[in-house]
């Protein structure tokens, strides 16, 4: 039986993935490796955050693991806010301040393409695959459904007209970015 690290603690996430993963593999919270630290992400780009997390795991705790970062990339903003999404509007963290420093820096803007990117570092015994799901959309100019978290409100994906806010978690995951990485990862891994 092969244990891996997840490298998060929420355990709604371990048990979705657990689900996909089938008995092949088990999946371990932070908690369960005894990690109650909080893993830096100082990097500047989602590949670095995801290999900063999975490389402290590995190195620290000697286990096979991943880690995932995702980031809302606005073709207008040169990419922003990014790796920087979670604290776009400060270190408080809140998602209604982000969307609207958001929509503030859009106001007026035709181009309103966006997309979300997660990137997933996998170590095992040391070797490092990367996996990426992406999403294209646009973001929309007020907010729209109150499903889900962070940017779902003004994130419509291209091919529908409704926001990730107005959709079911079945419905999102089966499209998201994340969705998708995990897809990737999943795959690999079988
Ligand atoms: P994380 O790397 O999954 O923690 O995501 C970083 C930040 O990106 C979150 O705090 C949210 O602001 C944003 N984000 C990530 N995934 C989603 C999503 O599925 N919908 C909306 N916002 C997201």
């Amino acid at each position: 039986m092969n244990t891996l690290c997840f490298a998060t603690n929420n355990a709604h996430k371990v048990a979705e993935i657990q689900a996909l993963l089938g008995t092949n593999f088990v999946l371990q919270s932070l908690k369960d490796i005894g990690c109650e630290e909080e893993l830096a992400e100082t990097g500047t780009t989602l590949e670095a955050n995801s290999l900063q997390k999975a490389q402290y795991l590995f190195d620290n705790y000697h286990v096979d693991c991943f880690a995932d970062d995702t980031g809302l990339e606005v073709e207008a903003l040169n990419g922003e806010p990014g790796v920087y999404s979670a604290r776009y509007a400060g270190e408080q963290r809140d998602s209604l301040d982000n969307i609207h420093l958001l929509l503030t820096k859009l106001k007026g803007q035709v181009n309103r393409k966006a997309r979300f990117r997660t990137v997933i570092t996998l170590i095992q015994a040391g070797v490092i695959t990367q996996f990426e799901g992406i999403v294209e959309g646009h973001i929309m100019e007020e907010l729209k459904g109150t499903a889900g978290f962070g940017y779902d409100p003004i994130f419509v994906p291209n091919g529908y007209e409704t926001t990730f806010a107005e959709m079911s978690m079945e419905e999102k995951g089966s499209i998201s970015h994340r969705g998708r990485a995990f897809q990737k990862l999943i795959t690999f891994l079988d």
